[in-house]
Order: structure tokens, then C-alpha cells, then sequence
């Protein structure tokens, strides 16, 4: 909560005018800069995912969300072994730069979705805006993994890195388990960022913070192991 310092009444933490007497209680900000909000969540996430919660434009959420789909359409291809499916790269390539940004926005929409019914759970009330914009710039790590990581993985392995047989590490193991170790690590800035974005949509202590985050990627992970799963099982 945020006390208004004219008239000295709580307000949302994340409310920009008194709700009681229309005084300022914190900087109006109206656009987002990409790159000074970029860089910003890579200095201080904490500061800067509460300026994307009271912004007026939830500006490049979209683009993130959509650009950050490509990293996931290629993980899903890692996992399901999806380059021993085809022969060619270059169609391989052209279908995850093609159903990535779609799925992205997707997966956004459904993340943002069951963080505000468990958030909801335990008495926050999240709108889908900041809910939608804070978690789109929390995966600037898989947008930076995909132009720096993903072109590396593809040059250095081909086809071969979305394939098990044979299996990437027989092939190179030491560029194999770098690259993997590198994913891991914007993997794991990701889920970090994900949490101190869930901290400054509801101020809230971090055991329940890291609940809300524990049931949302697991009821989202659930969802799309069962429905890869099933597709799949009607390739095969
Ligand atoms: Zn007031």
C-alpha cells in the first residue's frame, strides 16, 4: 500500500493518483523506452517492473512476447527431437521463425492468465495489462538467448541439435554442454526476473510470491506437456 501524503489515505501500490483526493503519489510515466526499459531490467528488475506496472502504454509487450515465442518453439523442438523429422534446415528454421511469434503471444496470454487466478487466490487483484507487460519484459533473457545462443547452436550443430540420434553430444560434447549450460542460465534469469515481476505487481513476501510462481509454471507446463504429448502420439 502507498499512503497519499495530503490526505493520508492508502492507495494500491501501484496507484499513480489518490483515489480520495486526486494528488500525485508517485511520477507519472507514460511510454516505455525499449532500450533504456531493457536495460534497466537487467540493472534493477525490481524499480523498473513497478514503472511498467503504473506506465500509461504498455508499450513493445507484444513484439517481446511474440520475439521471445521463437525461443520456445525451438526449446519444444529440442525436447520433442523435432530435426529428425525433416531434412532440411532451412524449413525447419522457416517453421519455429513462423509459429514462434503466434505461440509466444499465446503462452503470454495463458501465463498471465493463471498468475492473476492464483494471485487472485490469495485476495491481489492484478489487471491483465500489467499482468500481460511485466511478465513480456521478464523474458528479455530468451529474447537476448535467441540472438546470441540460438544462431550459435544452429551454425555449430545443424539439424543435429534437435536431434538425438545422433546424439549432439557424441557429435561435439564440449560446445554441446556449453550451449546447454549457457540456455540453463538465461533459463534461470528468466524465472528470476518472472518472480521479482510477481513482487512488484503485488508487494507481496516471497513465500507467497514463490507459490504464485511455482503453480503458474507448473499448471502451464502440465498444459502444454499434455497437449505436445498428444500431438505426437497422433504424428507417430
Ligand atoms: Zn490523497
Amino acid at each position: 500500500m502507498i499512503q497519499c501524503p495530503v490526505c493520508k489515505v492508502s492507495n494500491h501500490h501501484l496507484t499513480v493518483i489518490c483515489k480520495e483526493c486526486g494528488s500525485y503519489l508517485q511520477n507519472k510515466i507514460e511510454n516505455l523506452d525499449l532500450f533504456s526499459t531493457i536495460w534497466n531490467i537487467l540493472e534493477r528488475p525490481g524499480k523498473t517492473f513497478h514503472n511498467i506496472a503504473i506506465a500509461t502504454h504498455k508499450n513493445y509487450s507484444y513484439i517481446l512476447s511474440g520475439i521471445s515465442g521463437i525461443g520456445f518453439i525451438f526449446f519444444i523442438f529440442w525436447i520433442i527431437n523435432a530435426g529428425e523429422y525433416t531434412n532440411s534446415l532451412l524449413n525447419f528454421l522457416f517453421a519455429g521463425i513462423s509459429i514462434g511469434p503466434p505461440l509466444g503471444i499465446i503462452t503470454v496470454l495463458l501465463y498471465t492468465f493463471i498468475l492473476i487466478i492464483s494471485t487472485r487466490l490469495g485476495g491481489e487483484n492484478i489487471s491483465f495489462r500489467n499482468g500481460f507487460a511485466v511478465v513480456s519484459y521478464s523474458l528479455i533473457p530468451i529474447v537476448i538467448s535467441i540472438i546470441f545462443i540460438l544462431p550459435i547452436e544452429v551454425m555449430t550443430f545443424g539439424l543435429f541439435f534437435f536431434s538425438k540420434n545422433p546424439s549432439p553430444y557424441l557429435l561435439k560434447p564440449f560446445s554441446y554442454v556449453m550451449l546447454l549450460v549457457l540456455d540453463g542460465i538465461f533459463l534461470l534469469w528468466t524465472f528470476l526476473l518472472l518472480w521479482k515481476g510477481i513482487k512488484a505487481l503485488t508487494d507481496r513476501g516471497w513465500i507467497f510470491i514463490s507459490a504464485v510462481q511455482i503453480i503458474t509454471i507448473s499448471v502451464l507446463s502440465g498444459l502444454y506437456y499434455t497437449v505436445i504429448h498428444s500431438v505426437i502420439s497422433k504424428i507417430d
